[in-house]
């Protein structure tokens, strides 16, 4: 006899009749959904898939929803639940399906008494079956317990939130009373043995005592309240708030954005006013298509809202709300079924006005979520309305607007002064280079803040010490040089950004060098991601990879092994921007200086609160951002090896940054200095004195 079992055993053809039928119906309400939720995606403005579609892209988007690697990130526990509930539902839906090929196509359809379903394979099959079906029900419970016991509070504890694991909880502990019941009711008569079945068995054990006719009445009822539950669940799937994220998520990271990370889409400015089109996002008509899948398959993991700094600083900003917040604009504006309506401007409805501005464009929300979901060009292209289209911004970027146009940097300094950082230091600029018939191997783009802040102007000085000590070939643009117009862009001025960036091309493209080295993260993305659009392509570095580059090749050597007790702050523009983050640590390690991690490092780094156009406005003294990361820094070091007492070095490698920690800093009683690792390899090799550059403050 063969080994295996009767499908549909203990159900009546008519009673068939009537499942295939409630199927077919809850099939076609489930296509009708997709085709639904599709149309409206596809009523997006029409994304550009950068790099194509390629099969390898395919493979590495199907690895990793299929690893689940982006939940486990310092979430173990979470990542477990969640391939727990992923391969649960996933094989049961597979086992579903060979289910019916074995059932329709070759017992029905073929009139075979088998088709492949039985003997090992069969064994095989019920055992997987039971084996996922088990998984499942664990990652429901664990995920249940930590929603509703332990209350993580980034995740919703409202009663809606367990409709959808009660409804899959329902679906598994069923399954596993069904195929008990049948266990025990076909004892006498099974080809294999029970415990197979791990779960049904255990599940028959309950029932042993109870008569056959009575165990097939129960097994019939409950077959088919658990056929319902399935067929409703089916039908509603694409619709679920959420839920729909099941069949989305796989695709949002197919359709990831792939260009170069950290920089902005370049606009048709002159072109959108003559055509009188609008510019960025001022209703949800203007999100793009990806927009509106990022939109569908957020699953409110939080995620993003634990990394943003804003948020953390007590600022109402959540980038979680922002996409949860449009995507409820979108379902009253353009709903799935029924007639659309005029659309609302998305700021002052699905964005607060001040939660626009709070935005720090640090990508800690684009870096955490686990399905690709970015908030961040949300508010980035709804800034661009507001600058462009509105004219509606806080006034302080008014003045910073009108002195990079006037002047070419944000400070309104006078170009003619752009030198003056350089006062006693041997420093070329390219035209005399040129005049000379020379060319140079770094173009040294000084940055804005290096050449006019006094506190900045000493990175530049260190960097240049260490330059003209190591021969390195260099030469500044002096008073050509002008703002990159970084924070201009993420402010949401395009035009003056474009006006910037062309004038800088033709400035750069006049002179030979093999590669642009900055100091400035801001300046180092600009010129790199962006320029490029505006027929400038080039190669740049940042300085703390120079340096490292230096310390490889062995022509700094460092005669002060200072080992400070020190913690490195990662820039986001250098490090989550531009995955540059070994090559500081690298070069304080080259110095003698263990760094001590603060915890939020590396990529999950908190910001200093400067991006995004943040430096030129006031804070709000509970709500500052810089101050939040200095105590953490200060926390860190007071863990440290504390050679220095309640002294110490926060390290770092970005002007703007350098700002924020001064000032957080100033504010505390605290030995603890703020330094650029120019500055620091410049102590060690003996070209600043330590005490001297530690009273800049
Ligand atoms: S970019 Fe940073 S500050 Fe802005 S919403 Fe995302 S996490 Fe928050
Ligand atoms: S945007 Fe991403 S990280 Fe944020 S709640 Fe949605 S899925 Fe989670």
């Amino acid at each position: 006899m063969d080994v295996t079992r009767e499908l549909f055993w203990n159900i009546s053809s008519d009673g068939e009749f009537v499942f295939y039928a409630m199927s077919f119906l809850a099939i076609a309400v489930f296509v009708y959904g997709v085709f639904r939720q599709i149309k409206r995606i596809k009523r997006g403005k029409n994304f550009e898939f950068s790099k194509g579609f390629s099969l390898s892209l395919l493979i590495k988007s199907a690895r990793t929803v299929s690893s689940n690697r982006r939940i486990y990130r310092g979430h173990v526990m979470t990542g477990l639940m969640h391939l727990m509930l992923m391969s649960g539902f996933i094989i049961l839906f597979i086992g579903t399906c060979i289910v019916l090929v074995e059932y329709d196509l070759f017992q029905k359809i073929l009139g075979k008494e088998h088709g492949f379903w039985f003997g090992k394979f069969f064994l095989g099959f019920e055992l997987a079956m039971d084996v996922f079906g088990c998984l499942l029900i664990l990652g429901l419970l664990i995920a249940i317990t930590r929603r509703f016991v332990f209350r993580p509070s980034q995740l919703n504890i409202e009663a809606r939130e367990f409709l959808f694991p009660g409804w899959l909880l329902l679906i598994a502990l069923s399954g596993f009373v069904i195929e008990g019941l049948r266990l025990a009711a076909t004892a006498t008569e099974l080809t294999y043995n029970a415990q197979w079945s791990p779960g049904g068995y255990l599940a028959s054990t309950l029932f042993a005592t109870i008569p056959v006719e009575d165990l097939e009445l129960y097994h019939r009822l409950l077959w088919w309240i658990h056929a319902v539950i399935v067929l409703i669940g089916l039908g509603y799937l694409p619709i679920a708030p959420k839920v729909v994220h099941m069949l989305s998520a796989g695709f949002n990271v197919l359709f990831k954005d792939l260009r170069s990370e950290g920089r902005l889409t370049k606009l048709d400015v002159e072109g959108a006013f003559e055509r009188e089109e609008s510019l960025g996002l001022e209703r949800i008509s203007d999100l793009s298509q990806k927009d509106l899948l990022d939109l569908q398959s957020c699953t409110e993991c939080g995620q993003c809202e634990l990394g943003c700094p804003a948020h953390n600083a007590g600022k109402s900003l959540s980038p979680r709300s922002i996409i949860l917040d449009l995507q409820a604009q979108l379902k009253v504006e353009q709903p799935l079924f029924g007639t659309h309506k005029e659309g609302k401007p998305v700021v002052g409805n699905a964005m607060l006005t001040e939660d626009l501005w709070a935005c720090t464009t640090c990508k800690a929300c684009v870096e955490a979520c686990p399905i690709y979901i970015d908030p961040l060009s949300k508010i980035l292209e709804a800034r661009r309305s507001e600058v462009m289209m509105q004219d509606r911004f806080p006034q302080p970027f008014a003045d910073v607007f009108s002195a990079v146009e006037k002047r070419g940097n944000p400070w309104n300094e006078h170009p003619t002064s752009r030198m003056e950082w350089a006062k006693g230091l041997d420093v070329r600029t390219m035209v005399e280079v040129q005049e000379a018939g020379e060319e140079v191997d770094y173009l040294f783009w000084v940055g804005c803040s290096a050449t006019f802040d006094p506190r900045n102007q000493k990175i530049a000085r260190s960097l240049v010490k260490i330059m003209n000590a190591c021969s390195v070939s260099f030469a500044v643009l002096g008073e050509e040089e002008r703002c990159t117009g970084d924070f201009v862009r993420r402010i949401g001025n395009e035009y003056l950004f474009q006006m910037e960036a062309e004038r800088n091309v033709k400035t750069l493209n006049k002179y030979a060098f093999k590669e642009i080295l900055a100091v400035c993260p801001h300046c180092m993305n600009s010129l790199s991601k962006e320029h490029s659009e505006f027929g400038g392509t080039y190669k740049v570095l940042h300085h703390s990879e120079l340096i490292e580059m230096l310390v490889k090749e062995k022509r700094i050597n460092p005669q002060k092994i200072t080992e400070r007790n020190i913690t490195f702050h990662d820039p986001c523009y250098l490090g989550r921007h531009n995955g540059i983050y070994d090559a500081p640590r690298q070069v304080l390690k080259a110095i003698g200086n263990a760094v001590t991690e603060m915890r939020n490092s590396r990529s999950k780094s908190s910001c200093c609160g400067a991006g995004g156009g943040r430096m030129w406005l006031e804070e709000k003294p509970a709500e500052r951002v810089n101050d939040r990361r200095v105590e953490e820094a200060l926390q860190t070091l007071s863990c440290g090896a504390t050679s220095e007492g309640r002294g110490g070095v926060i390290a770092s490698s970005c002007p703007f940054c350098m700002t924020m920690m001064e000032d957080a800093l100033g504010s505390k009683e605290t030995d603890v200095v703020n330094k650029d690792i120019a500055e620091l390899v410049a102590e060690a090799i003996g070209l600043e004195d330590r005490k001297g550059s530690e009273s800049g403050r």
